[in-house]
Order: C-alpha cells, then sequence, then structure tokens
C-alpha cells in the first residue's frame, strides 16, 4: 500500500514517513501544494495524508482538483486550524477523514488503516482466501492456522493481491504500491518474490495465476 503526504513542516513529515514505513507502507512526501498535485496525476497511491496549510497552492485546492479528476484514492487532512467550519469544507470537498495537530502518531495510523480498507472495497479486518487469513492491521498471515512470517517485499506483494483477490494486478502496480520514488525496482524483481510466494502458499488452496501480458491474477483453486 502506498501513501503520500503532503506536508510542509519537515519535522512531522519525518515522524509520519519513519512511523508508516515501520508498519510497512510505501510512503512518499512532498512538501508543497503544487508538487503534490502532480505527483497525485500518476494515480499510483492508495492514500493521501494532506495537510491544508501547504506553500503554493493549500490543501483545499489539492482536494479539488483531485476530486475533479475523479480519483478513487482515500483522502486524509491534517489541519493546524481549529475553525470547525474548515473541517467541513474539507470533508464536502471529498475528504474520508480529518486530524486536528496535534494529534497521537497511534491514532493517526489507526484512521490509515480504517481508510486502507474502506478503499479496498471492504471493512474487513481479515482477509480470508483459502486457507490463507491476512489480518489488515497487524499484517500477520496465517496459512491454515499455522503463522507464516514472510519478507516484507513478498508480503507487500501478496497483500495486494489479497486485497484485489479474483483482479488483474500488474507488475508496474505492484512496483508502484511497493516502492517509493527513489528505489528502481525491476519487473525480475517481482517475479523473483511472486515464484518464492507461490512456493510458500502452495499448500492454501490458492494460486497465483499469471495473466499473460497483463499480470497476476490471485484465485482460490
Ligand atoms: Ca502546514
Amino acid at each position: 500500500m502506498r501513501i503520500l503526504i503532503a506536508e510542509d513542516d519537515p519535522a512531522l513529515a519525518e515522524a509520519l514517513q519513519f512511523s508508516l514505513r515501520q508498519a510497512g507502507y510505501a510512503v512518499d512526501w512532498i512538501n508543497n501544494g503544487v508538487i503534490a498535485d502532480h505527483a497525485l496525476v500518476s494515480g499510483v497511491f492508495d492514500l493521501l495524508i494532506l495537510d491544508l496549510g501547504l506553500p503554493k497552492i493549500d490543501g483545499f485546492e489539492v482536494l479539488r482538483r483531485l476530486r475533479k479528476r475523479n480519483l478513487q484514492l482515500s483522502v486524509l487532512i491534517l489541519s493546524g486550524r481549529e475553525d470547525p467550519r474548515e473541517k467541513v469544507q474539507g470533508l464536502d470537498l471529498g475528504a474520508d477523514d480529518y486530524l486536528a495537530k496535534p494529534f497521537s502518531l497511534d491514532e493517526l495510523l489507526a484512521r490509515v488503516r480504517a481508510l486502507l480498507r474502506r478503499g479496498s472495497g471492504a471493512s474487513r479486518l481479515q482477509i480470508v482466501q483459502g486457507k490463507l487469513q491476512f489480518d489488515t492491521v497487524t499484517r500477520t498471515l496465517m496459512l491454515d492456522g499455522v503463522p507464516l512470517s514472510l519478507p516484507q517485499p513478498e508480503l507487500g506483494v501478496l497483500e495486494v493481491l489479497l486485497h484485489r483477490a479474483g483482479r488483474v494486478v500488474s507488475k508496474e502496480q505492484l512496483i508502484e504500491h511497493l516502492y517509493n520514488f527513489d528505489h528502481d525496482v525491476s519487473h525480475n524483481a517481482i517475479e523473483v518474490y511472486v515464484h518464492r510466494l507461490r512456493k510458500k502458499i502452495e499448500s492454501g488452496g490458492v494460486t497465483i495465476r499469471t495473466a499473460y501480458g497483463q499480470g497476476y491474477v490471485l484465485d482460490k483453486e
């Protein structure tokens, strides 16, 4: 799952980036509204954490442009402003949630998890496919009732496939969801992760099918 932070306070942005990466998300940080707006055109993000008081163009305008393009990503507004009318305005412009500064990082992480669950089409804490059970809160995996520990990149690939089970996910989408701007991950690396995953989950009653020329689909056998 890939998150964009648009925030001009470097101390806050760095703390957010650190916590979100610890929690296993791919995170990019941008410190002004114009660049945030450009980055969002790419459509690769699952969630935007948006400060309202941004340089160049403010958070409201970023949100307005985003919703005009009809992009389906969740937006969590961060605001230092006390005025309740701003909260209403933000939500009316299409934000999904709102958090007033100062806030605890634990609360932010809980809201991020909730928004990403909703964004994946179901408010599920557990995703079950065959004998695989994935807990979206703790990001832990069980195979036939037994905990299965996977390296982060493999878990990341499986996570995206589980969230979109039955639908084709391209290699580009996997790369985009797993890595930040500054990583250069090849299609070959994704193939290697998928190959390893297939072996590890083959007893789970699910398969990762290759959709030739398109990507991968996670299906029940
Ligand atoms: Ca600000």
